[in-house]
Order: C-alpha cells, then sequence, then structure tokens
C-alpha cells in the first residue's frame, strides 16, 4: 500500500488549485489533488467558459435580428409588425451542445495536464481530521459514513474549495422549482418567461443571453440599482441598456414570496422606495442569482483548528497563510474579488514563496473584471465614487461611444468610457468601459496603471486608426478641453 503522506495536498481543482499541484508535480514533488465533482472547477464547468459560450449564442441571435441594419438579409428571415427586428429561431438543444462541447474540452485538457505533470488526482470529498490530515471520501457525502475513505497528511495543504450559489431567505422557496447558475446552463428549452432575482452579473448575464433567445425576461433587485459596486452612471446606462433590449428591470424591489402555479411560479413582490404595496409576477422559470457562499461548512476546519470568519470564508494574510501553518487558502474561498484571474494569481504568490524561495504577496494588485453583457462593461483600479471615498482629488473623464469613430463604423454606439484620474498626480486611478469590447479596452488601462503612465500618455500616444483604443486620445482630450476642474 503506498504511503498516504504527500509534500503537498490541494484541496479542490479550481482555477489556482490545478495549476499549482501541476507546477509542485513538476518540480519532483509528490502531490494529492482532492476534488469532489470535476477537475477545472467552477469556472470552466459551471461558471466563465459555459456562459461565455452561450452568450456568444445569444449575440449572434442578437446580431442576426439587426443583420438587415447591415444591409443584410438573413435568408428566410421575416419582419416583426412594425418592428425593424427580424425574427430568429434559436435551437437550444445545439446552444447547450456547443456550450458542453467547450466544457469538455477544456475540462479534459486540465486533466491531461495534470497527469502528465504526475498529479495524483483523488476523486472525492475532502474534510480535516487534523492540522494538515484530511479524509477524503469517494461517495462525496461529508460525514465518512459510507463509500470508500482514504486519509492523507501532507506537508503542505492549500485549500481551493470556492463557492457555490447562495439560498435566499425567500418564503415558499423550498417548495417550487427555481434554478441556479450551473442548473440553467443545463436547459434545453428556451423558457417563456425567465425571473431572474438578483442584478449581479451572473444574472445580468442570464437575462440578457435569454432574452435573446427569445424569452421574456424581468431582474428583480433588491438593491437601488444593478451591479452595486458601479458608479451610479455606470449602472443606470446598464439598466437602459437591458430595458432597451425588452427586459423588465425593477430595482429596489424586494421579493417576499414564491408559489408554483399551473405555469411555472408567482412571485410577490414590493418596492422598497414605494408604499409597501404588493405586487405579483408571473414566470415560468426562476433563476436564483442572488450571491454565493464559501464551500467550507463541510471541510472540518475547526477540527484543523483554521480560522474562518462568520461566513465561512478562510481568514489569510497577504502570503495567504491560515492560521494553521503550513495551511494556505487560494481562489474565493478566501473571500474578497471572486475571479478566476485573482485565483490564478493567487497561484503565482504560493508557487513563488513555497518552490521558488521568493517573497510574493497579494498586496496591491490591480483587480480587472468584465461582465460579459453585451456591449461588455470591463473595469479596473477605484471607480468614481470609490476614489471620493477615499479622499482622492479627482478628474473624471468621460466619452460616449458614440465619439468613437470605430463604434460607429461598426454600429455598436451604446455605453461610455470613463477614467478617474488622481488631480495631484495625474496617475489613472480607474477605468470603467461599458462599450464595444469593454473588457479589452479596460486592459489597455490597467497596462497603462502597471506601468504609472501619468493620463497624458494616453492623450498623447499614437494608436492606429481606426481602432477602439484610439478613442483613449479624445477621451482624455475632452477632460483637459472641459477644464481643470478637480473635486
Ligand atoms: C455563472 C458564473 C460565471 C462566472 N464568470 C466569470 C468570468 O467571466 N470571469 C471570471 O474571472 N470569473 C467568473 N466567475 C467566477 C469564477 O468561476 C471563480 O472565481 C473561479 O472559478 C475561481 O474559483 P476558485 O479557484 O476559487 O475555485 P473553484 O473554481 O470554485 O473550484 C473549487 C473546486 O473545489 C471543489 N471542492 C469544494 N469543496 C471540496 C471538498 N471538500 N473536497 C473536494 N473538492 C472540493 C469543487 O468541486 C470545485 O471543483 C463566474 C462564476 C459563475 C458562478
Amino acid at each position: 500500500m503506498p504511503s498516504q503522506h504527500y509534500d503537498l495536498i490541494v484541496i479542490g481543482a479550481g482555477q489556482g488549485g490545478g495549476p499549482l499541484a501541476g507546477a509542485f508535480a513538476r518540480a519532483g514533488r509528490r502531490v494529492a489533488l482532492v476534488e469532489r465533482v470535476h477537475v477545472g472547477g467552477t469556472c470552466v464547468n459551471e461558471g466563465c467558459s459555459p456562459t461565455k459560450t452561450i452568450i456568444a449564442s445569444a449575440r449572434v441571435a442578437h446580431l442576426a435580428r439587426r443583420a438587415a441594419s447591415y444591409g443584410v438579409q438573413v435568408s428566410g428571415d421575416g419582419r416583426r409588425a412594425g418592428g425593424a427586428q427580424a425574427d430568429v429561431l434559436v435551437d437550444m438543444n445545439r446552444v447547450h451542445t456547443r456550450k458542453q462541447e467547450i466544457v469538455d474540452s477544456f475540462r479534459s485538457g486540465s486533466e491531461r495536464s495534470l497527469a502528465s505533470a504526475g498529479v495524483e488526482l483523488v476523486r472525492g470529498q475532502a474534510r480535516f481530521v487534523g492540522p494538515r490530515t484530511v479524509r477524503v471520501t469517494e461517495d462525496g457525502t461529508a460525514d465518512g459514513g459510507e463509500g470508500a475513505a482514504r486519509t492523507l497528511s501532507g506537508d503542505l495543504v492549500v485549500l481551493n474549495t470556492g463557492l457555490r450559489a447562495a439560498v435566499p431567505r425567500l418564503q415558499g422557496l423550498d417548495g417550487v422549482p427555481w434554478l441556479t447558475s450551473p442548473s440553467i446552463l443545463e436547459l434545453t428549452e428556451r423558457p417563456e418567461h425567465l425571473v431572474v432575482l438578483g442584478g449581479g452579473y451572473v444574472g445580468l448575464e442570464f437575462a440578457q443571453a435569454f432574452r435573446r433567445f427569445g424569452s421574456r425576461v424581468t431582474v428583480v433587485q433588491r438593491d437601488a440599482q444593478l451591479l452595486p459596486r458601479e458608479d451610479a452612471d455606470v449602472a443606470e446606462a446598464v439598466a437602459n441598456i437591458l430595458r432597451e433590449e425588452g427586459i423588465d428591470v425593477l430595482i429596489s424591489a424586494e421579493a417576499d414570496r414564491v408559489v408554483g402555479s399551473e405555469d411555472g411560479i408567482r412571485l410577490t413582490w414590493h418596492a422598497l422606495d414605494g408604499d409597501g404595496t404588493e405586487r405579483e409576477l408571473a414566470g415560468s422559470h426562476l433563476l436564483v442569482a442572488t450571491g454565493r457562499v464559501p464551500n467550507t461548512a463541510d471541510l472540518g476546519l475547526d477540527v484543523a483548528g483554521i480560522d474562518a470568519d462568520a461566513r465561512g470564508y478562510v481568514q489569510v494574510n497577504e502570503r495567504l497563510e491560515t492560521s494553521v501553518p503550513g495551511v494556505y487558502a487560494i481562489g474565493d474561498v478566501k473571500g474578497g474579488p471572486a475571479f478566476t484571474h485573482i485565483s490564478y494569481d493567487d497561484f503565482r504568490v504560493l508557487r513563488t514563496n513555497l518552490l521558488e524561495g521568493g517573497v510574493a504577496t497579494t498586496t496591491h494588485r490591480l483587480v480587472p473584471y468584465t461582465v460579459f453583457i453585451d456591449p461588455q462593461l470591463g473595469a479596473v483600479g477605484m471607480t468614481e465614487r470609490e476614489a471620493r471615498e477615499a479622499g482622492k482629488r479627482v478628474r473624471v473623464a468621460k466619452l460616449p461611444m458614440t465619439s468613437v469613430a470605430r463604434a460607429l463604423e461598426v454600429d455598436e454606439t451604446r455605453g461610455f468610457m470613463k477614467a478617474v484620474v488622481d488631480a495631484d498626480s495625474g496617475q489613472i486611478l480607474g477605468a470603467t468601459v461599458l462599450g464595444i469590447e469593454g473588457g479589452e479596452i479596460a486592459t489597455l488601462f490597467q497596462i497603462a496603471m502597471m506601468g504609472k503612465l501619468p493620463y497624458t500618455a494616453l492623450r498623447d500616444g499614437v494608436f492606429s486608426h481606426p481602432t477602439l483604443a484610439e478613442a483613449l486620445n479624445n477621451l482624455f482630450m475632452a477632460m483637459d478641453r472641459a477644464g481643470g476642474g478637480a473635486a
């Protein structure tokens, strides 16, 4: 029987855990990677990749409807009475198959890469039975009562167990069928009327995609704006774009209870800024997208002595060390920005410190993200509100996409670019781009921020014409033309 002791045990084959296991194994270390569901974790199997494939299908449907305005007739298309848009037929089975092919290929690619590095993949659910010792049960049950079980110990243990969809306290929810982000991805039929609970990025990406597939869609958001982290002008523009596409967006709307009906569900809600009058909303399907919670309740953290906060997030310092020596946490499970690129950067921190003898930390790293609605919302650094709350003297540059030649040429003029500049140093503090390829353009700002370029370098840079990037000239020229007013 082989020894059950490893140089490294990684729990969870997420976006940081897989690469870390591979790097250690390639360096000749003995590594066990424990995964209870699928290699690749949330991103590959039920997050980034599958959502972006269905969003791509939805965009094609959107463009097909707009084809005539570019002078292109889609064969067999007809016009809706009185409308400019052509009807399109969406084959949800093909949308689903295409999604699954990409998921399968990404997942199997990761599995092959781990195997070739020499990582031992242990299928099952891990639970601490000592500070650096875990019991893995094959059947995925937490108590280890059934199925084969193994006990593994490690010099180092890294937690990469991620998050799962939160279940809101909503009266009646346990009595009706409802969808979460993983289960909505498995639909092979278009919902007649999708009610989306939650106006964060997960809810909005699905809302727009299914609207474009032809569903009626209603978003119910408790906050006073969609995407609560964004500046109000950005959130309002997003709401307008979604409404323009025919999505009903309810803001400051609190869901009170839900009941089943012959056609699906009936949701009772009230406006938080109104007189409390209850209203009812009937839908065929309910998607719950009201946040995510850490996968730690069944990990036995207390047995190992690993500190977590009240919500279950593992507590780490800037070197990703937990309260137990030799135990680390990376990715979403440690709280803070929950993105693939952050989990991957956590992997880099641990690789540097544990394998290469360096001293890396998570301090001062820029956190970019893209919301893959269409047009995209790409962002990096501080929002205007955050910069002001931090006491900075700021100048704000703003340029509508209707002023961007490239956007006009391709007829994708919704949204705007916005940058926040430190009035004293001229450094860019942050940028938000709601517009075509917003994620890519936000990355240009990020590169300037990484190089600590002043805004004038982008204002006066020579960028090829006609690209979206050249609009950075106009964005900052417009700010200077408007005057030096810092506040
Ligand atoms: C719908 C959706 C869309 C998203 N889109 C984007 C996007 O476009 N861009 C982006 O950057 N991020 C996106 N994200 C977030 C992104 O998926 C995560 O931030 C990313 O996967 C990093 O997660 P992680 O590495 O912390 O762990 P995860 O990828 O969540 O992996 C954790 C793994 O641990 C396993 N596990 C948990 N507990 C145990 C246990 N006890 N024993 C064994 N295994 C266990 C799980 O099965 C899972 O495989 C999206 C998320 C969702 C839900």
